[in-house]
């Protein structure tokens, strides 16, 4: 039988399910490199169009630096393409273990080790650390990566309500006879632009002697006063016991994650951490740029710094012209629309006016909580950021939600 004509059919049928539902998310082509200007073909098949990028995870502005791009080029020269092992066996190069101590030295922690992916660090962190008779008490909100980490984890996984200090203290008291604990959080949630309580949280686990495992990707190298992240922002460098973060966004854009923290913590994902040892090494090229990206992020802030101005500039500009915000201070800038519809229209609007901005809606955001997520980048220059807003007020004009609030907009458009 194997694929039968019935199981393509049970397939092709949940498939006009997602459709039908208005959750079939088509691809669109960019035909540049990542950057503020970028080429785009959208639909498949229509003419290529000059767009400002308003929502690449490119916070930095270093996805096709010069710099990084050359130090890529050099990398491939000097250690070649792929490494075709994993760490352990014969994948290791000097290059690798020079990131991982850049990272430490940066992060300020003890020890680094890097995996393929954040995904990967955090699919292999907790079953490498954690066991039976441990608790994972972790935010409502944490990334689908870490979810599925714990998941594959035996310790007991609970949760407490987001950034809800009272509920986490709550959950720390019942499990006080647990052999360890562990809070677990995001610093920064994509999807609100919000960033843990990790100073109360710090506090917590101290008062009720538990580990703090902290995500990083949408914060390492632009948070806090040199970049290093949330734990910086928030005054607790030093303090988190686990942090996991991506070299897929503001740290050059390309791929690769790590594991940062305590030493015997590191030292227990190189012996069992499966990612790491059963999937390939970090290729030599992507290393190269990113001891670049590390080199030009330590030697200077300018590049954070520009991105806070920019961020500012943005939030005060939308602010002003009376769009509803979530309000916060990172560079992910939401735009609520609650209407799923709603936020379609405007984005394919933006991009009739040059503005690459893209509509969340359910399951990537709950019901009725349709957005456009804006995000900010050290490579927009003033010029883009000041044509993107003349675009958004237009179009927010249109459709004339521009000084109302959710109770108003729902009134006008649904949920
Ligand atoms: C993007 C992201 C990841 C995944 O990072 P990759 O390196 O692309 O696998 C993990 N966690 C969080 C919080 C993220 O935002």
């Amino acid at each position: 039988m194997a694929y039968s004509k019935k199981t393509r059919e049970h397939f092709k049928g949940t498939l006009q399910g997602i459709k039908d539902d208005g959750l079939f998310k088509e691809e669109r082509f960019i035909c540049s490199p990542q950057a503020a200007d970028i080429v785009v073909e959208y639909p498949a098949g229509a003419e290529r169009k000059k767009v400002i990028n308003m929502c690449a995870n490119n916070y930095l502005g270093l996805s096709s630096h010069p710099d990084v791009v050359e130090a890529a080029h050099e990398g491939l020269r000097q250690r070649g393409y792929g490494m075709s092992s994993v760490r352990f066996i014969c994948g290791t190069q000097d290059i690798h273990r020079d990131l991982e101590n850049k990272l430490t030295k940066f992060l300020e922690t003890e020890d680094t080790i890097l995996f393929p992916s954040c995904m990967d660090a955090n699919g292999g962190v907790f079953e490498a650390v954690f066991d039976d008779q441990d608790v994972l008490i972790a935010d409502r909100l944490i990334h689908a990566s870490i979810i599925d980490g714990m998941r594959l984890c035996s310790a007991l996984n609970e949760s407490f309500k987001h950034s809800n200090m009272k509920h986490l203290e709550k959950k720390l008291q019942t499990y006080q006879d647990a052999r360890f604990r562990c809070i677990v959080t995001d610093g920064v949630f994509s999807m609100d632009g919000d960033t843990a309580k990790l100073d109360e949280i710090c506090e917590l686990a101290e008062k009720y002697d538990a580990m703090v495992f902290l995500d990083d990707s949408h914060s390492s190298g632009f948070l806090g006063k040199k970049g290093k992240g949330t734990h910086e922002l928030k005054g607790v460098l030093g303090k988190i016991d686990i942090i996991t973060t991506t070299l897929g966004k503001a740290l050059g854009g390309a791929s690769g994650g790590c594991v940062s923290g305590r030493t015997e913590i590191v030292e227990m994902c190189r012996q069992r951490a499966r990612p790491y040892l059963f999937s390939n090494a970090m290729p030599p090229v992507v290393v190269a740029a990113a001891n670049k990206v590390l080199d030009v992020i330590m030697a200077s802030t300018e590049r954070r710094d520009k991105l806070e101005a920019n961020t500012k500039f943005w939030r005060a500009g939308l602010e002003e012209a009376g769009f509803d915000l979530v309000d916060g201070e990172t560079p992910i800038v939401p735009i609520m629309l609650y209407n799923a519809k709603l936020s379609q229209d405007m984005s394919r609007d933006l991009y009739e006016r040059g503005i690459y901005a893209v509509g969340f809606f359910f399951p990537v955001v709950p019901q009725g909580k349709a957005r456009i997520r804006t995000q900010i980048s050290a490579g927009h220059e003033m010029h883009h950021l000041e044509k993107a807003l003349e675009a958004f007020i237009e179009v927010g004009k249109k459709y004339d939600i521009l000084g109302k609030g959710k109770k108003e907009i729902i009134e006008m458009y649904g949920m």
